[in-house]
């Protein structure tokens, strides 16, 4: 894959990952999109592949924090790309938008998860913070 970006494989050094092919593609096809895609859409980028290799694929991904999983409620977990600095803790967590028009899920990263002070005995550990309605090309 000699037509890779060269801002991906500066990513993918930062973040420790050996660029692969099939690292590449996926990447590739990340980062057209502007927005969270589920493992079902990956595949569909695809003529053939296994989807357990986009999935050990994205888990590394994950496991590096290029890139980061949105519970959103639609019962398909998304996939969305990190920026550089992301080390995935509480204070990159962002609030994501789910369009309920076109169904895309966007990455808010301009608009952190507010902090909470949760009640004495409860730790935190990670948040989901989703935002239904409708996105700017839906309006
Ligand atoms: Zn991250
Ligand atoms: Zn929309
Ligand atoms: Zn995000």
């Amino acid at each position: 894959m000699a037509n890779m970006n060269h801002e991906g494989e500066q990513k993918f050094e930062k973040k420790n990952i050996r660029p692969t092919s099939m690292r590449k593609l996926i990447y590739r096809i990340l980062s057209e999109k502007d927005q969270a895609m589920s493992l079902y859409e990956i595949e569909q980028q695809f003529d053939q592949v296994e989807r357990s290799t986009i999935f050990r694929t994205l888990r590394v991904f994950q496991d590096n924090c290029l890139i980061h999983l949105i519970y959103d409620g639609t019962g398909a977990v998304k996939y969305a790309l990190c920026d550089d600095d992301c080390s995935c803790g509480i204070n990159d967590l962002h609030i994501h938008f789910l369009c309920s028009s076109c169904g895309n899920n966007y990455c808010l990263k301009e608009l952190p998860v507010p902090y909470m002070d949760l009640p004495e005995g409860y730790t935190f550990e990670n948040a989901n913070f989703v935002i239904r309605g409708i996105c700017p090309d839906c309006q």
